[in-house]
């Protein structure tokens, strides 16, 4: 399952975040909430992807492939700009790109740096350090940016 291996990436990666916040506009899929950065997982045929998969046509019900597609399409701009309008940075990850860990792990870098930058790593090293400060940041009793 894509989402699971883009969760898995990040954990592994010592990056903390929540999942399906249904409060924030298309439910994004992983929400990282002290650096302000929302991930969707997108599958390649719904969403349209420009990829081998996304292109696909069905030959049967061709009109009503298309509307539907074209739909989902629409509706995923729209969450991007209101996440946008909201201070979020949105990233989206192609399930084509979570096939293989070195691939998905080029697409994720920048969610990474971002959701490490966010953290005061100065005086500590090594991704336990990183996960503990991160625990702490989610413990805050009124959150961050509420
Ligand atoms: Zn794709």
């Amino acid at each position: 399952m894509p989402e699971l291996r883009v969760r898995r990436y990040l954990h592994a990666a010592g990056v903390r975040f929540r999942l399906h916040k249904r409060d924030l506009p298309g439910c994004p899929d992983i929400v990282l909430s002290g650096s302000r950065q929302v991930v969707f997982v997108h599958g390649c045929f719904w969403h349209s992807h420009n990829c081998r998969w996304g292109r696909v046509e069905p030959k049967t019900h061709a009109e009503y492939w298309r509307t539907k597609r074209e739909g989902v399409v629409k509706r995923d701009k729209r969450a991007a700009v209101a996440l946008e309008e909201r201070g979020w940075t949105v990233h989206v990850i192609w399930e084509c790109w979570t096939r293989d860990d070195v691939t998905l792990g080029e697409h994720l870098a920048d969610v990474v740096r971002k959701a490490r930058q966010e953290l005061p790593s100065d005086h500590r090293t090594g991704t336990r350090a990183m996960v503990e400060d991160s625990e702490r940041l989610v413990e805050r009793p009124h959150g961050i940016g509420g």
